[in-house]
């Protein structure tokens, strides 16, 4: 899955992944706290970085 985002530039980001071979999940540094499990399966995490898009703030956009 080498699929390119049309303009999407990727940005080195620090995640936190999980240790288990089998488990993909992963979450944003940023949003993980200190003693980060894994919401998949509990387990421990690992500090690491991955090539993600930039982290757009969603902001509610006001209607008309
Ligand atoms: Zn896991």
């Amino acid at each position: 899955m080498a699929s390119q985002d049309e303009g999407g530039k990727l940005y080195l980001t620090k995640i936190w992944k999980c240790k288990s071979p089998d488990c993909k999940a992963w979450v944003r540094e940023e949003f993980a706290t200190e003693a980060q499990k894994c919401p998949m399966c509990k387990g421990d995490m690992l500090r690491t970085m991955k090539h993600l898009p930039a982290l757009v703030k969603k902001v509610k956009s006001k209607p008309r």
